[in-house]
C-alpha cells in the first residue's frame, strides 16, 4: 500500500475564489456574475465573523446587533479571476438601483472603490452595462454554498434572497 496516488482529487468547492472587503486605497474591477444581488445578517463575535441564524441566534439574544452584507461575486477579465466583494448595505442598495435599472446585475461592469483611502469609508460604486456579455463568463456562482465554506456552516440559508434593508435616516 501507498500514500501515494495517481488521481488527482477534485478540487473543493469553491475554493479558488477568493472573498474580499473593498480596500481603503485601490479600486476594484469586474464583471458582475450573478443575476441577484444576495446578503445576509451577519455577527462579529470579536474573533470572526459569522452568519446570524435569525430567531435562534444567541448573539441576538444577548443584545449584539448584526450587520448585514451583500456578497456580489465579480469576474476580472483581464485577471481571468473570481472574486467575492462584501458590501455593507448602504453600498449594496445603490447596486441593487443599478441591477433594477438595467433589469439583471449579470453582465454589469462595476469599478468598486471608497470615497476616501480609510477604513469603513463609504463605499462608491459605478457600473455600467455591457453591450455584450463576455464569452467567458463564469456561471453564476452559489453564495450561500460559498459563504458557507469561508463560515464553515451549512448551506441553505432561509433569507439568502431578501432585499437589503432601507438606509438609515440620515
Ligand atoms: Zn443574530
Amino acid at each position: 500500500m501507498s500514500d501515494w496516488d495517481n488521481a488527482v482529487p477534485p478540487q473543493r468547492d469553491y475554493a479558488t475564489i477568493q472573498l474580499m472587503r473593498v480596500p481603503n486605497s485601490a479600486r476594484l474591477l469586474g464583471i458582475a456574475i450573478n443575476t441577484l444581488l444576495q446578503g445576509r445578517t451577519t455577527h462579529w463575535d470579536g474573533r470572526r465573523t459569522g452568519p446570524c441564524p435569525g430567531t435562534t441566534c444567541p448573539m441576538c439574544r444577548d443584545g449584539h446587533i448584526g450587520r448585514w452584507h451583500a456578497y456580489v461575486p465579480l469576474f476580472n477579465q483581464s485577471s481571468g479571476k473570481i472574486f467575492v466583494v462584501q458590501l455593507t448595505a448602504l453600498a449594496a442598495g445603490a447596486l441593487q438601483e443599478e441591477a433594477q435599472r438595467y433589469k439583471t446585475l449579470r453582465g454589469l461592469l462595476l469599478q468598486i472603490s471608497r470615497v476616501k483611502p480609510r477604513d469603513n469609508a463609504r463605499i462608491l460604486i459605478e457600473a455600467r452595462a455591457l453591450p455584450v456579455l463576455p464569452h467567458d463568463l463564469p456561471d453564476p456562482i452559489d453564495i450561500p454554498r460559498f459563504m458557507a465554506s469561508v463560515w464553515n456552516s451549512k448551506p441553505g440559508f432561509p433569507d439568502h434572497n431578501r432585499e437589503p434593508p432601507p438606509e438609515p435616516p440620515k
